[in-house]
């Protein structure tokens, strides 16, 4: 279980997280929803680990009672976390193949990763030739997104965040890419997908909705939450 008590964290002494308290349990969808600058990617890079935010000596951030605030970001993927980002950057000269066959070293057969990465490839509607081209280099918004959700199938990650996995994908790439994440995320995986899309969320049927405004939760519920906050905005929500 992924638990966040008192959370803040500022980048560039600029306060962004303030106080966020939450509980993401195995096994269980979330959607975290909120007007832009709210602080969502703020908190997915904070749960990652990344170096630039400071997280407030109060914070409390643990996976599975294991405390993440004294641990690098590659150790907490190598805890299984893995974040998968609003804006990917390219790495040139880097291939997919490369990149999951050096995390993986040890873990998968390569005739086998291979194999799997060519049939999710299909799956997911990608071209296989993505796998050895340089990662993200050149490649259009809907490839990064499904080259991201290829990716998070592969690792078989127990906590699995999605920063709007569905930004520049078209209708059919969004439903290829929940569909192909169901069948291929661990079941008993934390889930939490960033996101405003409608047609994702109903793909998804989170079993939580969570609202950040300002850096703070405003507001928690069922899927129902969602429907109403993307229909009337946030306006209405302190
Ligand atoms: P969201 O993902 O909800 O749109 P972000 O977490 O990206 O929001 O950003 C929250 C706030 O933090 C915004 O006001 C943004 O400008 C600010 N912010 C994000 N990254 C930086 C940075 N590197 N330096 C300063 N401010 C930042
Ligand atoms: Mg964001």
């Amino acid at each position: 279980m992924l638990s966040i008590k008192n959370l803040s964290a500022a980048i560039s002494d600029k306060e962004i997280l303030l106080g966020i308290t939450l509980d993401f349990e195995p096994g269980k969808t979330y959607v975290v929803l909120g007007p832009n600058g709210s602080g969502k990617s703020t908190l997915a890079a904070t749960i990652m680990g990344r170096p630039d935010i400071a997280v407030t000596d109060a914070s409390e951030l643990a996976w599975n009672g294991e405390n993440l605030k004294a641990l690098s970001a590659d150790k907490r993927a190598r805890l299984g976390i893995f974040l998968s980002f609003q804006s990917p950057l390219p790495i040139p000269g880097v291939s997919v193949e490369e990149l999951l066959r050096c995390a993986l070293d040890g873990e998968k057969d390569l005739v086998a990763l291979h194999k799997e990465l060519r049939g999710f490839a299909k799956e997911i509607g990608l071209d296989e030739e993505f796998l050895s081209r340089s990662i993200h280099d050149g490649f259009s918004g809907g490839e990064r997104k499904k080259v991201e959700a290829i990716q998070a199938a592969a690792l078989a990650p127990s906590l699995a965040i999605f920063d709007e996995i569905d930004t520049g994908t078209d209708t059919d790439a969004v439903k290829r890419i929940a569909e192909f994440l169901s069948a291929h995320l661990p079941q008993e995986a934390t889930k939490i997908f960033i996101t405003h899309s409608p047609k994702l969320i109903e793909l998804l049927r989170p079993d939580s909705v969570v609202i950040l405004k300002e850096g703070r939760v405003v507001a928690e519920g069922g899927r129902d939450l969602a429907v109403k906050t993307i229909k009337e905005g946030f306006e209405g929500i302190k």
